[in-house]
């Protein structure tokens, strides 16, 4: 049987029957694809650490009726002690899910490196009220989802601008729209985030009122075009205050 030799991070994990489990993996190589692993909930199993939620691993996988089996895997990192703290967890859990959600099949790996990225920085920090808006949007645009904001929507103008339309995902300028909902400060912390180099995401430096205002758009924006609410979402937000 034809095998393959993929890396990547365990973002679901569902129990079947007896021993077995069904993931939902990110790769490098193939974009978000589902495997089926027997056997991995017994004892004697030799690949259960490398197949459980938050792991990075390299596996082997071959085709199978519908999704492919694993026949071996070595974990290359975990995120285990992400689970040693509630609140870590489930921000883990939501940020797992949201690009689960947001990716589709044969996606290239930047949603995958951007959540790579994210739990690392997760492991160490706990300014959520940061963590979570830079990921969302970044998110929403490696996945194709970038909102327009480099110039006014109307004038072309790239100064003054203080109105976000998230339903549109577009911005403009004072000139042309009466409506404000930021600061010239969040604009620049919003083409920062979207514009910067992937390993300088978590790298600014900005007031509360930016942070808040950040916080309200990307959660928004995420719904606008995802279409739907994520119930690790509500979780997170019924046992955290975000800000
Ligand atoms: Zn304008």
């Amino acid at each position: 049987m034809k095998t393959t030799t993929v890396k990547g991070l365990i973002i679901k994990e569902t129990k079947v029957g007896e021993g077995n489990k069904i993931f939902t993996v990110l790769t490098e190589e193939m974009g978000k694809i589902q495997v089926s692993a027997a056997g991995v909930r017994s004892f004697k199993s030799k690949i259960s650490g490398a197949c459980s939620l938050f792991c990075y691993s390299k596996f082997i996988i071959s085709k199978g009726k519908s999704i492919f089996n694993v026949s071996s895997a070595d974990c290359i990192y975990n995120f285990f002690n992400l689970r040693n703290d509630f609140e870590k967890l489930s921000y883990a859990t939501y940020f797992c899910d949201l690009a689960g959600s947001v990716m589709v099949e044969q996606q290239d790996n930047s949603a995958l490196k951007l959540l790579l990225n994210t739990l690392y920085y997760l492991e160490k920090h706990d300014n959520y009220s940061v963590i979570k808006p830079v990921y969302e949007l970044r998110l929403m645009t490696v996945c194709g989802f970038a909102p327009l904001i480099s110039c006014c929507n109307s004038c072309g103008g790239k100064d003054g601008i203080t109105y976000f339309s998230v339903d549109d995902g577009i911005v403009y300028c004072s000139k042309c729209s009466k409506r404000t909902n930021m600061t010239e400060d969040t604009y620049m912390a919003l083409m920062y985030i979207l514009c910067c180099d992937d390993n300088k995401i978590f790298s600014f430096n900005a007031s509360d009122e930016v942070i808040k205002q950040l916080n309200s758009f990307s959660e928004n924006y995420v719904l606008v075009q995802t279409g739907s609410r994520l119930k690790s979402l509500d979780y997170l937000k019924s046992n955290f205050q975000i800000i």
